[in-house]
């Protein structure tokens, strides 16, 4: 294998890309090969105050450009997108791991974000009442905040960023990212192509970096507004530090996510659904389905096919066109997860499936595991009430649909859940009383299309705003109320009372 030496990966500040002023810096791996590709840089306070500088330098202007006028810098970002969608799919696959096709199939997601974006004119759209009072209307129309800042997990690094920076920028405002340090190249190769759309510089700004970097952007008076997605302990703290320092914050996460496989299910369609949904991208996604509720007798039917295909799952360099399932993200979090399969056992689950200790010829470094199975795992237990992130699987038995639905409802996470059935009356039973932010009926990841929205409820998003959708538009906007008459049609004499519809 040859290897090629680590590059420097830096900010992107105004337009450029920068090294910046700490000296911090955090070795990037390639997860299948075990081998460092890169030194990410690692921002200070200076670092971040310089890109939020920039940001605010850009903002006057921007926020003065027409509507129409940041859209058409969208289509031409969705064109630059298009034509580089491989690339970015490649820089993914390489620092993240996940197999190609997935990778592809992220940048997708993220690329109908930015068509969505492509509406910004039609989606700030205000009111108007005509004559809310003898010659006076009133309308609303929406601002931007300012300067914007994102902050991004690992699992996807393209598409969640993605869900942030083009509503934030089509809507007037200038925008930070601070990414994963543990796959930051997507973001600058993004920066890129916003200039080669003819994005000015400074709109869209980058900070490599971690908890340092965080600490300053959500302490900092010119940052008015915070998008967080990542682990629940972190979006709590940054909820609760940004709305500390006066700022709107909307931060995503973690998840445990159910499917509830009942009796009258077509189980091979049940089968197919919860091997990908489980170990589609190694596990380490928001809406991977780590729980399978299994009803009644689907429990004994749907196992023996269940573990046989997680088995066969072919895990290889995500690069192979035939891989299914590609690395870990890192060493750690392969001796994290692990620890849970460890610690399953010790609890009295039922190991159908060890991934653990696995090994991929020719790639003897890589984060391997394979995928993991647990039957007869019960709510006592952490492996059940923790999120895992990992490519393992815990089925839970439950007698009917009404205990499928209270296991659902009490769990402290709330962001995705599936229903497979054939019966109507029990979908929508279902779709009803779950108490989770984004429902499939047959559909194991039923992640929002761009003009719905994202978000999960409990303990998977602090705020009250979705990601991306109408809600996102709203977030990263203000509305103001404009009421005007004019002095033709203004009566003689103070008022003293406060003005009514009837005062006419
Ligand atoms: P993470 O919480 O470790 O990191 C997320 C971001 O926060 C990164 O940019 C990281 O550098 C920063 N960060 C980490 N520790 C910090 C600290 N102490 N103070 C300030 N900032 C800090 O999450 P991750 O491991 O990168 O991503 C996986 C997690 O994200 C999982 O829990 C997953 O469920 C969640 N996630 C949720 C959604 C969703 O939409 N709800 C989507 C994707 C991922």
């Amino acid at each position: 294998m040859t290897h090629t030496p680590p590059h420097a990966i830096a900010h992107f500040i105004g337009g450029q890309r920068q090294a910046g002023i700490s000296s911090r810096q955090q070795a990037v791996f390639n997860p299948a090969s075990g081998s460092v590709s890169g030194q990410v840089a690692l921002a200070n306070q200076a670092d971040v105050n310089s890109a939020v500088a920039a940001a605010l330098a850009a903002y006057p202007a921007w926020a003065e450009t027409t509507p129409l006028k940041r859209a058409r810098v969208m289509f031409r970002f969705l064109e630059l997108l298009n034509a580089h969608k491989d690339d970015l799919a490649r820089l993914i696959t390489a620092e993240h791991g996940k197999v190609f096709s997935d990778a592809q199939g992220e940048v997708a997601r993220g690329i109908d974000i930015v068509e969505f974006v492509c509406g910004i004119p039609q989606l700030l759209k205000g009111d108007y009442t005509e004559q809310v009072s003898s010659g006076i209307d009133n309308w609303t129309l929406r601002q931007p905040l300012g300067v914007v800042a994102g902050i991004t997990p690992f699992n996807f690094p393209v598409m969640v960023p993605m869900w942030m920076f083009p509503v934030a920028i089509a809507c007037g405002n200038t925008f930070v990212l601070k990414p994963s340090p543990i796959d930051p190249s997507p973001s600058l190769l993004m920066g890129e192509l916003l200039r080669q759309a003819g994005l000015p510089d400074g709109v869209y700004n980058v900070v490599q970096g971690d908890k340092e970097a965080v600490d300053v952007l959500l302490a900092h008076p010119q940052v008015q507004a915070v998008s967080f997605v990542g682990s629940t302990p972190i979006a709590n703290h940054i909820y609760e530090t940004g709305a500390h320092h006066g700022k709107r914050v909307q931060a995503l996460g973690g998840a445990k996510n159910h499917m509830v496989v009942m009796p009258d299910a077509d189980l091979e369609q049940a089968v197919d659904a919860l091997i990908g949904a489980a170990y589609g991208s190694a596990g380490e996604r928001c809406m991977a389905i780590s729980v399978a509720v299994l009803v009644g007798d689907a429990g004994d039917r749907i196992m023996p096919q269940l573990a046989a295909r997680a088995r066969q799952l072919v895990i290889k360099n995500g690069m192979e066109s035939d891989a299914e399932m590609g690395p870990i993200v890192t060493r750690a979090a392969l001796e994290r997860i692990t620890d849970c399969i460890a610690q399953g056992v010790g609890e009295g689950a039922q190991l159908l499936v060890d991934g653990r200790g696995i090994k991929v010829p020719g790639h003897d470094a890589g984060f391997w595991l394979g995928g993991t199975l647990f039957d007869h795992v019960t709510p006592a237990m952490r492996i059940y009430q923790e999120e895992i992130f990992g490519p393992v699987l815990v089925c839970v038995r439950v007698p009917d649909l009404q205990q499928a639905i209270a296991l659902v409802n009490a769990h402290q996470f709330g962001n995705g859940v599936a229903c497979f059935t054939r019966d109507g009356h029990v979908a929508r039973e279902f779709a009803r009383r779950i108490q989770v932010g984004m429902v499939g009926i047959n559909v194991p990841i039923p992640v929002p299309m761009a003009w719905h929205g994202f978000g999960g409820w409990k303990k998977s998003l602090f705020g009250d705003m979705h990601a991306y959708g109408s809600e996102g538009v709203r977030f990263y906007s203000k509305q103001k109320s404009i009421m005007q008459r004019w002095p033709q049609s203004i009566g003689k004499g103070a008022e003293f009372v406060m003005p009514t519809s009837k005062s006419d």
